[in-house]
């Protein structure tokens, strides 16, 4: 129900209107729950939904009335908040001249502003932007340059992928298939996932010593599988979906080393990453490398639309498009959406002439101060931080609907998953905004 309908109805008689909304709200719910799928959800047995009618700030609220401070920034994504005028205007602006035209043979201003901008932001190299329509497809597209790569240089042997396990790069299938093999339960698509190779996760953490055998055995798969690899493909510094770790720059570097030691493309997914998210604008920097091809996505429009992209170097679009056919061969329906590249726009303003440095340091602080008290607590096994990311690993897997109902009640949005309790909130988020966060976490695991 919309909110005009909703003060609709409360002018009429605050009885009725109780009445009315109550009943169609639980049978949205009904039709909720016995007709559209969720993320990750069973349709036998599914995880309880709540229903939204606003969004504002760091706030979600539902239609019950509460509403919720955004741990999650709707995963990773509404660095700026909820319901910007900077960002809304963006989008009435550009929707008042054309709101999509296809990419093919036609151009426009918000995808050449765009383009522009990510080239002069993002690691130096980087020439050449592909603009997809979601994350996974964005790896898709990355992951087929490269192979297109390889072909086109005579050389299409090299036609696998070398991945560190603990990796999520998306849903679709090329991006499923370097995904770790046990979070992304392999066994069920075995027959048609491509058979890619694994190196253990990266051991070293952050902010601990670098450990030299923790390269080695990406090292000595590489070693003995490069004539048949196309690319590395990795999440810089931070592994999100497979397992908030974080990891020690310097393995991020051997990466660059070996892939140029062995002639292979690196590909870094900063999907989740890229905007500021760890305390540089792309997580690459931490380790002062740049990728010959970067997935970019999530955080790209401020959690407005889906809209992701795929930049290469000079020397890889060469490369992909010398010999047969000539071209790249991709290119989706919705390919450069206007609306989308508009509001991108604004989102990159607004964080290039922002304060997200200082933002991201503070939040970073906190959830240091914060969330150490966790780690004395008997049913957690690792709390880690990193930039405006707090992770609480605890010992046994969660129950994810009875943990979201106790914070509905403390007025929070956190949704964890597996062992993982963690916390990645928009940018503005205040101070006192963000100990409710942490502290309902700590209550929860008392
Ligand atoms: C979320 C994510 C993706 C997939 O993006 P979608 O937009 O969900 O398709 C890929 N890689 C990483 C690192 C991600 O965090």
């Amino acid at each position: 129900m919309s909110r005009p309908d909703i003060v609709n109805l409360l002018s009429i008689s605050n009885f009725t209107c109780e009445h009315i909304l109550s009943n169609s709200m639980q049978e949205n719910l009904n039709f909720d729950q016995q007709h559209i799928w969720h993320p990750y959800t069973s349709a036998l047995n599914p995880l309880p939904c709540y229903q939204v009618v606003g969004a504002q700030g760091v706030e979600i609220e539902l239609a019950s009335g509460e509403k919720l401070i955004d741990g999650v920034s709707s995963w990773w994504t509404a660095i700026h908040g909820y319901n910007h005028p900077a960002l809304n205007a963006a989008l009435n602006q550009q929707i008042s001249q054309f709101s999509h035209v296809m990419f093919g043979g036609l151009t426009h201003q918000p995808a050449i502003d765009l383009c522009r901008t990510l080239l002069d932001i993002t690691p130096q190299g980087l020439s050449w932007v592909f603009l997809a329509d979601s994350g996974s497809v964005s790896v898709e597209v990355a992951m087929k340059m490269a192979l297109q790569y390889w072909v086109c240089q005579g050389n299409g042997k090299k036609h696998k992928f070398i991945t560190p396990r603990n990796g999520y790069h998306g849903d679709t299938f090329a991006a499923m298939s370097v995904c770790d093999p046990v979070n992304g339960m392999h066994s069920i698509f075995n027959n048609t996932l491509s058979q890619q190779i694994f190196a253990p996760a990266p051991q070293t953490r952050f902010d601990r010593h670098w450990n030299e055998d923790d390269i080695k055995p990406l090292q000595d798969l590489i070693e003995k599988h490069h004539h048949e690899l196309a690319a590395l493909i990795i999440e810089p510094i931070v592994q999100n979906a497979g397992g908030m770790r974080i990891y020690h720059l310097e393995y991020l570097k051997r990466c660059r080393q070996l892939c140029d030691d062995y002639n292979l493309l690196l590909i870094c997914d900063e999907i989740a990453t890229g905007f500021g998210r760890t305390g540089k604008l792309f997580a690459c920097e931490h380790a002062d490398i740049s990728p010959d091809i970067m997935c970019l996505g999530k955080a790209l429009t401020g959690g407005y639309m889906t809209l992701a992209a795929t930049l290469c170097t000079e020397d890889v679009a060469q490369g992909v498009c010398q010999g047969e056919p000539g071209v790249f061969m991709h290119g989706p329906t919705f390919m450069g959406n206007a609306l989308a590249c508009s509001v991108a726009n604004a989102s990159l303003k607004l964080l290039l002439e922002g304060q997200w440095q200082t933002q991201v340091a503070s939040i970073e602080r906190q959830l240091k101060d914060e969330l150490n008290a966790c780690s004395k607590l008997a049913a957690v096994a690792d709390v880690r931080v990193l930039g405006a990311i707090g992770v609480v690993e605890c010992k046994n897997p969660v129950n994810v609907a009875d943990l979201q109902r106790r914070w509905l009640k403390m007025g929070v949005w956190i949704r964890p998953f597996g062992k993982l309790i963690y916390i990645m909130p928009p940018y503005i988020i205040s101070p006192t905004q963000l100990t409710q966060l942490t502290s309902a976490i700590y209550k929860v695991l008392v």
